[in-house]
């Protein structure tokens, strides 16, 4: 049985870029975002419930979820993203556990951005490893990426926990207020410490 740690952090921090990393390394991963996307295409096994409980305005002509309507209210109405959150969590856990019975290699990351904050996976996952980055560098950093205007990114990070909270909860950290050079070092001295946690069992 792999390893399994639980890698989050807060929008913009840099997940997805350090799950790359350890995957290079040889490491399983899952990426939640990734599932929910697929959840949310036409024919996603989300789409006829989100339909029923939204109504057609939040779902394309093509048939997928309408990410820009569905951010814009989710993001401004709490019992809407609660209502979103019921819909597609248990699908993604469903689909994070089916992956991780296929985990070969000695460790996995499972990266869950709400991992704290819905405390699903608790069964799931033995160490926490959470990517931290100042709120200023993750609002720049998850505007480049994902082209949201600040106030839509500020809104999106104050339904997350608060950074020291987050740090508080951590198994591991990684600082992620550098460079990519820097980020990477610090996962390569991950992937050892894990691959001698997983020796010594
Ligand atoms: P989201 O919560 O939006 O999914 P994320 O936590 O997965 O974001 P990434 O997508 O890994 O974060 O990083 C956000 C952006 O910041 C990406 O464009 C990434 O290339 C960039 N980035 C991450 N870390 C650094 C760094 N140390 N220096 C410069 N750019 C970085």
């Amino acid at each position: 049985m792999s390893l399994k740690i639980g890698l989050t952090g807060g929008i913009g921090s840099g997940k997805t870029t350090v799950a790359k990393f350890f995957a290079a390394l040889g490491a399983d991963v899952v990426d939640t975002d990734v599932i929910a996307h697929e959840l949310t295409q036409p024919q996603g096994a989300a789409i006829s419930t989100i339909r029923e409980i939204f109504t057609e305005k939040f779902i394309t002509a093509e048939g997928a979820l309408n990410r820009k309507e569905m951010r814009a209210l989710v993001f401004s109405d709490e019992s809407s993203r609660r209502k979103l959150e019921a819909i597609l969590h248990p699908l993604i856990r469903i689909e994070v556990a089916r992956r991780a019975a296929f985990f070969t290699a000695p460790y996995g990351i499972i990266v869950v951005p709400l991992l704290l904050e819905t405390g699903g996976y608790r069964g799931m996952i033995e160490r926490i490893l959470v990517v931290d980055c100042n709120e200023q560098d993750q609002i720049t950093r998850a505007m480049a990426r994902t082209g949201l205007d600040e106030q839509t990114a500020r809104a999106i990070a104050a339904t997350q926990l608060p950074r020291q909270e987050r740090l508080r909860r951590a198994d591991d950290v990684i600082a992620n207020d550098v460079d990519m050079s820097h980020l990477r070092q610090q996962v390569d001295a991950l992937h050892k410490k894990y691959l001698a946690l997983t020796n010594k069992d």
